[in-house]
């Protein structure tokens, strides 16, 4: 079990709720980071005494070093202070909890410094899978899912044997436009798009979950994690979010992780593993749930989940290509300056006219294919 963590992105919707985890165990947090949020994480590092805090926004950072004169806490800045704390000597376990492809270099700095990995940022998996993979590997580091599907997989996978596995089976909630057509969000707004049925979380993954891009990229996720291929997986709408993901066995025998939806289960788990433990998590009372259903995804009026399965049936740089091309139309959308069909259009088109410049699956290729791609679609407003 974990004893000592560096949270990467604390003061996002993971970050608090991955501190809320380690108040309730006594876990040690000995570097915090985030964007330019400085209040809460000025109060963060208040209450847990990390050694080290990390701020992206560096006018941010100078202003946290001066509050945070009176303690000795060391305030790094800039992309270089987040790798900084992504390699935190004390720390045994890194927790991923940017949003976004910012969290892909963090991500590989932490397993090179011998770090296990407890991810949330699904981006990373997405944009870098195979190379974050081979450097798991060849550091020996483990890499524990938060994601809550991604962290049911898991857990149903915990004494099947090597081989077993036939199918995994994702659930959807359906995000804020479940049941509606085209038509009918043509207008939507950012605050509809906003307001999830069932979780709360960060803006980006929200409107994610509205246009099923985020049912894509966990697919892809899967397929990084659990080695299955796009036909090995199934989408499976489930409107209450309490099945979290099953997976199906080579005899048909189905088994499934069920709970209330909140992200403190998945995100203790990848932190107490192999442990359970007591959680501050109401009980799940099915009886008073009574009715659980399941529906097939509208992938005509959702049309980002075909898109992320082309894209990772297409391998390389695709999936990066996918997932820039959603960030920066998400951007788009959540100023203002795009409507929110648009952004299915904005994936689709990039991953239709994306041409890789040579085969080969390095950084500096991700990196590039990242940059042009969110450039051509930042255009597009
Ligand atoms: P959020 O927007 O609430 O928080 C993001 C965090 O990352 C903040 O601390 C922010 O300061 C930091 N950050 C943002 N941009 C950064 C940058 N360029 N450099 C450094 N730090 C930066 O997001 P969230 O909802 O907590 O999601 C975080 C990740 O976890 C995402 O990849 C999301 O898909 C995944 N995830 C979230 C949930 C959830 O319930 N919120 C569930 C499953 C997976
Ligand atoms: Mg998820």
């Amino acid at each position: 079990m974990t004893k000592n963590i560096a949270i990467l992105g604390a003061t996002g919707s993971i970050g608090v709720q991955t501190l809320d985890v380690a108040r309730m165990h006594g876990i040690r947090v000995s570097a915090l980071t985030a964007h330019r949020n400085i209040r809460l994480l000025e109060q963060q590092a208040r209450e847990f005494h990390p050694s080290l805090v990390a701020v992206a926004d560096p006018t941010a950072a100078r202003q946290l070093r001066i509050a945070l004169a009176d303690t000795d806490i060391t305030v790094a800045e800039g992309e270089e202070g987040i790798l900084q704390a992504a390699e935190t000597p004390e720390a045994d376990t890194v927790v991923n909890a940017i949003v976004g492809v910012a969290g892909l270099l963090p991500t590989l700095q932490a397993i090179r410094a011998g770090k296990n990995l407890a991810l949330a940022n699904k981006e990373t998996l997405v944009a870098g899978g195979e190379l974050v993979n081979a450097e798991i590997e060849r550091c020996g580091v483990r890499l524990y899912p938060v994601d809550s599907e991604h962290s049911a997989v898991f857990q149903c996978l915990q004494g099947c044997p090597p081989g077993a596995l036939k199918k995994v089976i994702l659930t959807a909630s359906g995000g804020s436009f479940f049941g509606k057509k085209r038509e009918e969000l043509q207008h939507v707004t950012v605050e509809q798009a906003l307001t999830h049925p069932n979780w709360s979380m960060g803006a980006k993954i929200t409107v994610d979950s509205a246009t099923l891009m985020n049912k894509g990229l966990e697919v892809i996720e899967a397929s990084r994690l659990f080695h299955v291929s796009d036909d090995e997986i199934d989408v499976l709408v489930h409107r209450e979010s309490i099945i979290h993901s099953m997976i199906q066995l080579k005899d048909h025998s189905v088994i499934a992780q069920l709970g209330v939806p909140d992200m403190r289960i998945p995100i203790q788990y990848a932190l107490t593993y192999p442990e359970r433990m007591a959680s501050p998590v109401r009980e799940l009372d099915l009886s008073e749930i009574a009715t659980l259903t399941f529906d097939r995804p509208d992938t005509e009026t959702f049309t980002c989940l075909a898109v992320c399965r082309k894209a990772l049936r297409s391998g390389g740089l695709y999936p990066a290509v996918a997932n820039a091309a959603n960030e920066a139309a998400v951007q788009l959308f959540l100023e203002g300056k795009i409507p929110f069909l648009k952004i299915g259009d904005l994936v689709s088109h990039a991953v239709e006219t994306f041409r890789p410049a040579s085969p080969s699956l390095t950084l500096e290729a991700i990196l590039q294919a990242d940059k042009e791609t969110r450039a051509s679609v930042l255009t597009k407003a």
